[in-house]
């Protein structure tokens, strides 16, 4: 079974279910209101911000930095994933 990944700061899991059942630190709801969403797209050597086209070779490391591009401000949105 392929990892996933959660879109909004790249934590790992083996399946969905225990995935999208803890809490995101980096949802855009804040920490406690947000689940880990699912990432979507397949593993890759590299990922590139869909809002700013910022690449990073993990998701962990992508979705660390903000994003100048995010409709939430540049401050308050990390970088996501393109699928
Ligand atoms: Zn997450
Ligand atoms: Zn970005």
């Amino acid at each position: 079974m392929p990892n996933c990944y959660c879109e909004n700061c790249g934590t790992k899991s083996s399946n969905i279910a225990s995935l999208t059942s803890g809490n995101c630190k980096n949802h855009p709801n804040g920490t406690f209101k947000g689940k880990h969403q699912l990432y979507e797209g397949s593993e890759k050597s590299q990922y590139i911000c869909k809002l700013c086209g910022t690449k990073n070779s993990s998701i962990t490391g992508l979705t660390s930095g903000n994003c100048k591009n995010h409709p939430n401000g540049s401050l308050k949105g990390k970088h996501k994933p393109a699928l």
